[in-house]
């Protein structure tokens, strides 16, 4: 999706399902991590997550432009824009808009330690110089014994 086609998606859901105009500009930052979109107070331009397409598909795309744009148009008029206002959750129910939104899993490396003593291993995402860390539970020698990929939902 190019960046002319993000905006008239933008216009077009606003039309849709709010019945009014989106008047400002909607452009893609991929510098956005955990969000799949934001509005900007000062602009009125809402910003979304590129990311966020690929991972989710166009339908759940379009349920983020909504709820940024329950954001966009209550703020303009005054009414309480924010997450834990009245107007705002009844608007994003009325729309159809997701509350917050999913997170994409991040796959990430951790490694294993086992204390040479008591066999224990756990993991850290940081490596550390074993020979400066001893075994919590008995003091003994670690030894680096591995690494193994999780998914984890945290940024
Ligand atoms: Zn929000
Ligand atoms: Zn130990």
């Amino acid at each position: 999706m190019k960046q002319a086609e993000l905006q008239q998606h933008m216009e077009e859901v606003s039309l849709q399902f709010f019945h009014k105009e989106f008047r400002h500009q909607a452009s893609f930052n991929n510098r956005l991590r955990t969000t799949g979109g934001r509005y900007l107070l000062q602009s009125h331009n809402i910003e979304m997550n590129p990311k966020y397409l690929e991972n989710f598909g166009l339908a759940y795309f379009i349920d983020i432009m909504k709820h940024e744009l329950c954001h966009y148009h209550l703020h303009l008029e005054k009414k309480g824009y924010q997450h834990r206002d009245k107007d705002f959750r009844e608007l994003l129910k009325k729309v159809g808009a997701p509350r917050f939104c999913a997170t994409i899993p991040r796959e990430i490396t951790m490694h294993e330690y086992t204390c040479e003593h008591c066999k224990k291993s756990f993991l850290r995402q940081r490596r550390f110089n074993v020979n400066r860390y001893r075994c919590g539970a008995c003091q003994g020698r670690l030894r680096e014994t591995g690494s193994q990929k999780i998914y984890t939902e945290n940024a």
